[in-house]
């Protein structure tokens, strides 16, 4: 499910919201109840996922622990 950023323009508060399928209408600010609310483009890129794989890189100062020849 997308998330969008939303902008107050009364308060300025920014606040995301969940929005499901193709909704033009904009929530109204959680701080103010203004409908006065802006979509804010979506700033983070959706390549640095928190997913990535942890590299399986053994930890430094264990020399001669892998049994290496
Ligand atoms: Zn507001």
């Amino acid at each position: 499910m997308p998330i969008y950023e939303y902008k107050c323009d009364v308060c300025g508060h920014e606040f995301e919201e969940l929005v499901f399928s193709s909704s033009t209408e904009n929530p109204s600010c959680p701080e103010c109840k203004s409908k006065d609310t802006e979509k804010q483009l979506s700033s983070f890129s959706s390549g640095a996922s928190s997913d990535d794989p942890i590299p399986s890189m053994p930890p430094s100062g264990g020399c001669g622990s892998s049994g290496f020849s």
